[in-house]
């Protein structure tokens, strides 16, 4: 998606040969014109599918599952990662270790809101090793809801998530593929890849 790679290579900061900071646009601050592009690129590439809901995980996924929700008209879960007092029980559970805190949180979603009659469709702001992916996939499946692909705004595809989770004939469209972060540059496959 060229209007998002531009984004990157104008605002993306290379923190080290594995983080890239996006935070003017995607990770803190938010850039809504960007987000409603993104949610009908993903709705694009998913039209062939019937999506009853978008699930993604707190708080960097929420933005850009909300905009496709709304091109779709789908709602939208988000997996939370501190149980609140309102959602003590009735939930599914799946461990998630993160990329770039190096901490290990319990993501939880209620049962009320999935469902084994639910097509998800996967949504989160980067894809690394694929940590949290796999926990969303194991509450899906908790849920007996059946998943129809994931949907990334950024793949790093130089990390072993997509790799591992296409060999698992799981469909991932990333809008960004990201090959090489090293010498502080960012360097994108090409966009059949
Ligand atoms: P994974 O679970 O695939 O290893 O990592 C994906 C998660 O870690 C995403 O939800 C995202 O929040 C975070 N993440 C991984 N790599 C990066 C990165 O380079 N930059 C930012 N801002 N977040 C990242």
């Amino acid at each position: 998606m060229k209007s998002l790679k531009d984004k990157i290579l104008q605002e993306g900061k290379v923190l080290s040969d594995t983080v890239l900071k996006v935070d003017t646009f995607l990770n803190h601050q938010i850039d809504p014109l960007l987000m409603k592009e993104i949610g009908e690129e993903f709705a694009n590439r998913y039209s062939d599918e019937v999506i009853t809901k978008i699930l993604t995980i707190e708080s960097s996924g929420i933005a850009p599952a909300t905009m496709l929700g709304l091109t779709i008209g789908a709602p939208v879960v988000f997996a939370r990662k501190r149980k609140s007092l309102t959602l003590a029980n009735n939930l599914y559970s799946s461990s998630v270790h993160s990329f770039t805190k190096n901490e290990t949180n319990e993501i939880s979603v209620s049962r009320d809101f999935l469902t084994a009659d639910d097509n998800v469709l996967i949504v989160d702001d980067f894809l690394a090793n694929g940590e949290a992916v796999k926990g969303l996939l194991d509450i899906a499946e908790q849920a007996g809801a059946n998943v129809i692909g994931v949907g990334i705004v950024i793949e790093k595809g130089f990390q072993e998530g997509g790799k591992n989770l296409r060999e698992q004939g799981i469909r991932i469209e990333s809008l960004a593929n990201i090959k090489s972060l090293a010498n502080g540059q960012v360097e994108f496959y090409d966009e059949l890849i």
